[in-house]
C-alpha cells in the first residue's frame, strides 16, 4: 500500500511545523513520497517564501538590489535548518540563485526555488532522496502540461525509489526550463505523484480539517463533511469553497484514488475524503453550501420568443462576442436571462446590450445589478422529497426574496439567486434548515 502525502505551506512554515509533518509521516510506513510546498505564513501578518520570491525577482528584473531581500529569504530557510538542527547548508544553492537572478531566469524559476529548497530541507530531514520535479513534471514547447510524458517519467522515477520527496508547484520544458503551475499549485503534483505511483491514498495535509458545510466567516463553527464526492467538490469549488486546487482533482480522480484532506495541526481528526462514489450516505440531506456575490441578470424579453428558433443562441452569441462567460440562463415563455460576473461585464455592458439588439431583437432588455448566487450541493438530495421546498420556505422564513432558481437534472444541486444584500441570510438560513435542525 502507498500512500502520497502533500503538505502545504503552513504545514511547512517553520521548524516546529516540519516536526509536526516529519511525525506524521514517521506514524505510517505506507507515506513514501512527500509532496511539500514552499514555506508559508508562520502567523496571520506574515508573507508566504513564495510571494518573496516573486517580489524579489521582479525587483531584480527593475535592476534593483536584490541582497536584502534574498538574506530574508535564506534566513527562513535557516531558521528551519537550525531549529531542526539539520547538518546542511543552503548557501551554494543561494548563489545559483542569486545568479540566475540577476541573469533574468523568469518569475516562474524564481517562484520555484520554494518549493525546490523546502524539498532539499525536508529530504535532509527525513534522510530520503530528493527527486527534482524538474526532471519528471514535463511542460510542452507551447507551456501547456504534458500529461502523459509526466505519467511516463514519474512512474519510471518512482519504481526505482522506495522513499522520496519531490518538491511541489514546478516542472520544465524539456529543454530544462523551469515552469509553475498556477498559484497552490503543489496539490496538482501531490495528485500526478499519487497517480503515477498507483497510490491507494492522497493525502493532503493542511492547516484545516477538511471542507466545511458552509464558510466559517458566514456560519459560525460550522460542521464538517466526512465524505465528499468528486462531482460535488467541483459544484463547491465553482462556487468559491476552496481548500484544494481545481486542478488536483483529475489525476487522481482518473485512476480512483481517494484524496484525504488532513488538518496537521490537528492530525487525529479524520479530516475530508474526497471520492469517486460512495454508497455511504451523507450525514445531512446537503453536502454542502457555497455562493459567490457580484452578478448582474440580463432580462430580456421579446413576445413570442418560444417559438423563435435559435433565440438562445443570438443572445448568448452577444455574449461571446464579448467575450464574457455566462453563469446561468433561466428562462420563461418569453423571457430569457443570462446571469454574468458584475466586474466582468460592467465594462462592456453597452457593447454587449447593443449586440444582443443586433442579433435578437428583444422587445426590451432590463439590467438588474448586486445579485449573488448561493448554491446547495448534495448526493443526498436526489433521493430526498422536499428539498426545495425546504430551501426556499427556509428562505421565505428569513424574508429572503428569490430572484432566480436553476436546478440541474443531475439533482445534484440547486442554485439559487437572491440579493447580494440577502446573500449571508440565506446562507444561514438553508444551513439552518439543513444542518442545525438535525443535530
Ligand atoms: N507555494 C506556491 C503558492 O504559494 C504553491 C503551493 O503552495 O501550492 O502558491
Amino acid at each position: 500500500m502507498i500512500k502520497v502525502v502533500k503538505f502545504g505551506g503552513s504545514s511547512l512554515a517553520s521548524a516546529e511545523q516540519f516536526r509536526k509533518a516529519g511525525d506524521i509521516i514517521h506514524a505510517d510506513a505506507k507515506r513514501r513520497y512527500v509532496i511539500p510546498s514552499a514555506p508559508g505564513k508562520r502567523h496571520k501578518n506574515d508573507t508566504k517564501v513564495t510571494d518573496m520570491l516573486y517580489t524579489c525577482y521582479a525587483m531584480a528584473e527593475n535592476g534593483e538590489d536584490i541582497m536584502s531581500p534574498l538574506r530574508k529569504i535564506r534566513a527562513r530557510y535557516n531558521e528551519i535548518i537550525n531549529g531542526l538542527k539539520l547538518k546542511m547548508s543552503l548557501d551554494d544553492e543561494f548563489k545559483v540563485i542569486e545568479q540566475r537572478f540577476l541573469e533574468k531566469a523568469g518569475s516562474d524559476y524564481a517562484a520555484s526555488r520554494g518549493e525546490y529548497l523546502n524539498g532539499l530541507v525536508m529530504a535532509n530531514f527525513l534522510g530520503i532522496e530528493f527527486i527534482d520535479a524538474a526532471e519528471v513534471i514535463r511542460f510542452d514547447d507551447s507551456g501547456e502540461f504534458d500529461a502523459d510524458t509526466t505519467n511516463q517519467l514519474l512512474r519510471e522515477r518512482l519504481s526505482k525509489v522506495e522513499r522520496a520527496v519531490i518538491p511541489g508547484f514546478y516542472g520544465a520544458k524539456e529543454d530544462g526550463k523551469i515552469q509553475t503551475f498556477s498559484r497552490g499549485g503543489s496539490d496538482i503534483t501531490g495528485s500526478l505523484v499519487a497517480k503515477a505511483c498507483r497510490a491507494d491514498l492522497y493525502e493532503n495535509w493542511t492547516d484545516v480539517s477538511g471542507f466545511l458545510i458552509a464558510d466559517p466567516r458566514i456560519i459560525k463553527n460550522p460542521q464538517g463533511i466526512k465524505v465528499i464526492t468528486y462531482k460535488e467538490l467541483r459544484e463547491l469549488s465553482y462556487m468559491g469553497a476552496s481548500v484544494l486546487h481545481e486542478d488536483a482533482i483529475f489525476p487522481v480522480r482518473q485512476e480512483g484514488i481517494p484524496i484525504n484532506i488532513k488538518n496537521t495541526n490537528a492530525p487525529e481528526d479524520p479530516g475530508s475524503f474526497i471520492v469517486e462514489s460512495t454508497c455511504q450516505k451523507p450525514e445531512f440531506t446537503i453536502t454542502g453550501i457555497a455562493g459567490k456575490k457580484g452578478f448582474v441578470a440580463v432580462n430580456i424579453e421579446k413576445d413570442m420568443m418560444n417559438s423563435e428558433i435559435g433565440f438562445g443562441r443570438k443572445v448568448l452569441e452577444a455574449f461571446e462576442e464579448n467575450e464574457i462567460s455566462f453563469e446561468h440562463t433561466p428562462s420563461g415563455i418569453d423571457t430569457f436571462t443570462v446571469f454574468v460576473h458584475q466586474e466582468e461585464f460592467e465594462g462592456k455592458e453597452q457593447s454587449v446590450l447593443s449586440a444582443i439588439h443586433r442579433l435578437a431583437e428583444p422587445d426590451s432588455i432590463e439590467l438588474e445589478a448586486d445579485l449573488a448566487l448561493v448554491a446547495v450541493v448534495g448526493r443526498g438530495m436526489k433521493s430526498t422529497r422536499g428539498t426545495a421546498g425546504r430551501i426556499f420556505s427556509a428562505l421565505a422564513h428569513a424574508n429572503v426574496n428569490v430572484k432566480m432558481i436553476d436546478q440541474g437534472s443531475s439533482e445534484l444541486n440547486v442554485i439559487i439567486g437572491v440579493k447580494n444584500d440577502d446573500f449571508e441570510t440565506a446562507i444561514q438560513a438553508i444551513y439552518d434548515i439543513f444542518v442545525v435542525t438535525q443535530l
